[in-house]
């Protein structure tokens, strides 16, 4: 095996917008598992690139502590046990959990997110993509918080990502009338012709706010936003009574120096009785395996149209991160390193 373990580390925290010059490749030793503590060696084999890492660089309070400077990106991945002692994860076993943007990591039973098992009929590209943590967030968001019901009219932002459509078909595989707002012509024809929305909205060359009147004529019962901003301002003006809001993320603020204005007409949501609600994914994560039993079936039934998005090779992991904040991401991003090692059984 090799001696030394290549990483891309966070070397300086974005101001404003971010990119690859905020990361270095480090050649570090390869890391030991201490054996005693319970811990084992994995190799990455994909990394999931997911919009929240942005944060997670970041010195905001938040819900994970922000990655240290010096320290590998933090990252979900798919990786292989390739040294272990510990008999129920033996080497060749494949499992995801937060690698980071390294070859080789040291991991325990106790890391801060724990990992899972990949069942054998399901290959790393499904386990990050139609059946990653994009879905389930999706899944728990639209069907936690936003409670659709046969019949709604429902809006989502950035509908041709990873999150977004996936929370865009469970609201149509619900009953609902379902709008998709995202970046570009052929990402909506995608979201029409694909993902079997009711219509979708360029907000790149469409006016939002009026399409959202037209395509929305008695009103947004769901407002399902990935992206903030501008965008959720002309949601909000077109939301109908008692609508529900479920805040998933902010992707078009993310990378303001400052804090951004929020939207100017939040007085809407009292004269329409509306709610409006974040969450976190991972606070689903113990049960993460009633998303999944649900989304396998909508994927084996091709009720889903999913895009991976792969890159790869390790020079190429900090440029793939920039592709969500250019949206030229055409569904779950993803980088592949390496095939997994065959096992015996
Ligand atoms: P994604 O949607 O697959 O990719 C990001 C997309 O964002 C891009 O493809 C781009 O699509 C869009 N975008 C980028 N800049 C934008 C801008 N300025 N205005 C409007 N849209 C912009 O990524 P993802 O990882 O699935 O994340 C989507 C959202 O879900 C993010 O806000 C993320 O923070 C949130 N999220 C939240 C949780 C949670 O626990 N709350 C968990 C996972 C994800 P276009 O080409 O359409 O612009």
């Amino acid at each position: 095996m090799q001696q030394t373990n290549r990483q891309w580390i966070l070397k300086s925290r974005p101001k404003g917008t971010v990119s690859t010059d905020c990361f270095e490749l480090k050649e570090a030793p390869m890391p030991q598992p201490d054996y005693a503590a319970g811990k084992f060696l994995v190799k990455n084999l994909w990394l999931s690139y997911d919009a929240a890492m942005r944060g997670w660089m970041s010195l905001k309070p938040s819900y994970m502590p922000p990655v240290d400077l010096g320290d590998p990106m933090r990252s979900f991945n798919v990786a292989q046990v390739v040294k272990s002692e510990t008999p129920e994860l033996p080497v060749g076993t494949l499992l995801q959990g937060m690698y980071g943007w390294q070859e080789y990591a040291t991991a325990s039973p106790t890391d801060m997110v724990p990992h899972r098992k990949l069942n054998r009929f399901i290959t790393p590209e499904m386990a990050l993509g139609v059946l990653g943590g994009s879905s389930t967030t999706a899944f728990w968001g639209l069907m936690d918080i936003g409670k659709p019901k046969k019949g709604e009219t429902v809006v989502v932002s950035g509908a041709a990502g990873a999150t977004g459509s996936v929370a865009a078909q469970i609201a149509k595989l619900k009953g609902c009338r379902v709008i998709g707002i995202a970046g570009g012509e052929e990402k909506c024809r995608w979201l029409i012709e694909k993902a079997g929305l009711d219509g979708a909205i360029d907000y790149k060359n469409d006016d939002v706010d009026e399409r959202l009147k037209e395509l929305c004529p008695e009103g947004i019962n769901i407002f399902y936003d990935n992206v903030g901003g501008s965008i959720l301002e002309a949601a909000i003006n077109s939301i109908a009574d008692y609508g529900r809001i479920v805040l998933c993320g902010a992707i078009s603020i993310s990378n303001s120096k400052e804090p951004r204005v929020g939207p100017r007409n939040l007085v809407n949501l009292v004269i329409r009785r509306v709610r409006m609600q974040g969450f976190i994914a991972l606070d689903y994560y113990d049960r993460t395996d009633e998303a999944l039993a649900q989304l396998a079936v909508w994927a084996m039934e091709d009720k889903i149209a999913f895009r991976n998005d792969v890159q790869e090779g390790f020079e190429n992991i900090p440029s793939t991160f920039m592709r969500l904040f250019e949206g030229r991401n055409q569904g779950k991003q993803l980088l592949k390193l390496a095939d997994p090692e065959p096992t015996e059984s």
